[in-house]
Parts: C-alpha cells; sequence; structure tokens
C-alpha cells in the first residue's frame, strides 16, 4: 500500500498514523520527496481499508499494490481449484461441466422428467429453484421446502448431483441435507450474513456474479465464504446490468481470463440470465467455452411457453443437446475435455 501524504502534514499526526501501522505490525517506509513525502506499508494490508486511511487529514492519496483479497488470491494458491460436486469435479484440468434443468421447480414429475432429458443430452448437474428470487411479490416464488425434496428425488433418480437456490440462512440446513451445490444468486452476493453462512458449511457453493458488482466485489464475496472456512466456490457469470436494452443483462464474457488471472477458483458461465433469450444462448455458450469457462449452467424446459419462470431463455432439450455436441467441439480446440 502506498500512502501520498498532504505538503502540510503535522508531525503530530504522522506520527498518530504510523503509531496505527506500527501496532498492526506492518512496516513503513517513507520516501522523502521534494513535493510530496510517500509511505510504502509493508506487511499483509488485508485487514486495512483504505477509506480509513484516507479519512487521517494528513493524507492526500492512497494506492495499493496487491489485492485484498488474500484466500482466493492466485498469487498464495497458484494450482487450479477443483471442486468436488459429489463426485463431478469443477475447475483445473477438469472435464467441462454442463448444468441443465428449469428455472424453477414446478413439480415433482416435471424435475424429474426434465433431469432425466438433460442426462440424456450430456449434463452432468440438475438446477432448479425451489426458493426464487422474483422481482414482483405477485409472481410465482417457489414451491419452497417440498421443491427441495422434489429436486432431492431428481437426484436419486438421475443419479445426478442437484443445484438449488439458497435466499436465506434460515433454510442451510436444508440445503446441507438435500443439496449438493447451494447457489447463492445475483441478488444476493454481497449479502454478508448469508456468505459468512455458507461459509460454515461444508458444501460447495455456486456464487453468482451480482448484477452490478465489479470482479473485485464478486471476488471480495467469494472471500467472505473462504475466509469463514469454505473453500469450495464456484464462481459464475451471469451477465451484468449496462444501458442495452436488446438482452436482459450484458454478459462479460472477458472475466473468465480475468477470473483465471487473479484467483484459483473455478468460474461457470450462466448464457441464460445473461442474455434473457433461447436464441442468443447457443453462441454464448460456444463463446464460453472458447474463452476457458469451466462450465455453463442453462435453463431448460420441455415446454417453455409454460414454464412457471424465465420461460423466455429456456432451451428445449433438442436445442439442449445440439449446443453440448457443438460446445465439445470447441473444447477440443482449445484443448479441454467436454
Ligand atoms: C436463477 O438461477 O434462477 C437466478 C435467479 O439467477 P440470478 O441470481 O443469476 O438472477
Ligand atoms: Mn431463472
Amino acid at each position: 500500500m502506498i500512502i501520498t501524504m498532504k505538503k502540510d502534514a503535522s508531525a503530530k499526526e504522522l506520527e498518530r498514523l504510523r503509531e496505527g501501522f506500527d501496532e498492526k505490525g506492518l512496516r513503513v517506509n517513507v520516501i522523502e520527496g521534494e513535493e510530496y513525502n510517500v509511505w510504502g506499508i509493508v506487511g499483509d494490508t488485508a485487514h486495512i481499508n483504505d477509506r480509513d486511511i484516507l479519512a487521517n487529514r494528513c493524507v492526500a492519496n492512497v494506492q495499493r499494490v496487491s489485492a485484498p483479497y488474500k484466500l482466493a488470491n492466485r498469487m498464495f494458491h497458484p494450482e487450479d481449484t477443483v471442486v468436488d460436486v459429489g463426485g463431478v469435479k469443477v475447475g483445473g484440468t477438469s472435464p467441462i461441466v454442463v448444468i441443465g434443468g428449469p428455472c424453477s421447480v414446478e413439480n415433482r414429475d416435471m424435475i424429474c422428467r426434465i433431469g432425466e432429458e438433460v442426462r440424456e443430452c450430456g449434463a452432468q448437474m440438475i438446477r432448479g429453484g425451489a426458493y426464487k428470487p422474483r422481482t414482483s411479490p405477485y409472481a410465482f416464488q417457489g414451491l419452497g421446502y417440498e421443491g427441495i425434496l422434489d429436486m432431492a428425488e431428481a437426484r436419486n433418480r438421475t443419479g445426478l448431483p442437484i443445484v438449488s437456490e439458497l435466499m436465506s440462512a434460515d433454510k442451510i440446513d436444508e440445503f446441507v441435507e438435500n443439496v449438493d451445490l447451494i447457489q447463492i444468486g445475483a441478488r444476493n452476493m454481497q449479502n454478508f450474513d448469508l456468505l459468512k453462512a455458507v461459509g460454515h458449511v461444508n458444501k460447495p457453493i455456486l456464487l453468482k456474479r451480482g448484477m452490478s458488482a465489479t470482479i473485485e466485489e464478486w471476488i471480495m464475496s467469494a472471500e467472505y465464504i473462504m475466509a469463514s472456512g469454505n473453500p469450495n466456490v464456484i464462481l459464475c457469470e451471469r451477465g451484468i446490468r449496462t444501458f442495452e436494452k436488446y438482452t436482459r443483462n450484458t454478459m462479460d464474457l472477458a472475466v473468465v481470463p480475468i477470473i483465471k488471472e487473479r484467483t484459483h477458483l473455478p468460474i461457470i458461465i450462466d448464457p441464460s440470465h445473461a442474455t434473457g433469450d433461447w436464441k442468443l444462448i447457443e453462441s454464448v455458450s460456444l463463446a464460453a467455452v472458447a474463452a476457458g469457462a469451466d462450465g455453463l449452467i442453462i435453463e431448460v424446459h420441455d415446454h417453455p411457453d409454460q414454464a412457471w419462470s424465465d420461460g423466455a431463455q429456456c432451451l428445449k432439450p433438442e436445442k439442449f443437446q445440439e449446443l453440448i455436441r457443438k460446445c465439445r467441439k470447441v473444447a477440443e480446440a482449445v484443448g479441454r475435455q467436454m
């Protein structure tokens, strides 16, 4: 961390600031310039908030040299993290995974039927929401616990691990008991109490990017989970909010190489929520595989026009199967198995 001091900083103010760093076990290297004095702070500055330093009247500017995240940082953990989801490996050199299923569980037969269909198409996991974060309080809110039990039945019938979204920490036991991969949705990416709660469980977490979150904020949310003791985090890009209206969100594909460079965590792509349009899902999926994503999570419904949520961004099973076939060719071209 580099701190530039104001020209008129008093000796007393500087001394107080310096004592604060000493108490934290940090070293201060002072460079006396013609115009300004600059301090180089050496040591673990992860616990220091830049804005708290700026609150000192003697400080003109604060600049970080290293990222504020430690556990997620590739610098301190050069090898890729591979997350095991009920026997399916995600990340590193593992084959690219595909997760398919409806936005919401509608009933037991439906999720078991679609689960079997996505398995036949080549998916390795089933998705399905039982607790749904809907913009309108009048929209379908999900089947709740019944939906979680329906998902568990789909796993029993297909043998595939299941993914579902947890919205509130009071349901955590239900999820730990029944769900293989616990999803934290875009709207809860900065629900810090929820992040800490899933940091205490022994289940992998799928952390979606918040719709207006910077990459650093997103990684810091992964850091919350990891700092609470759970190292098994898979990141999921699901599009961010921009001025563009032709798509539901804007797919930020550059995050794939950025996340790979800065962190050691696996990253998967959700082209359904990123585009909001089933016609765009295939192109975005092919691009995601080419960019180095470790997996895809795609909404699939056998009757999208009758889906209880997100029908417009669901693929029919035939299209989903065709997409997987095409993605395998791209995977091969970029040296990945799928
Ligand atoms: C979902 O996966 O159904 C969902 C609501 O996703 P997101 O949190 O990305 O909007
Ligand atoms: Mn959805």
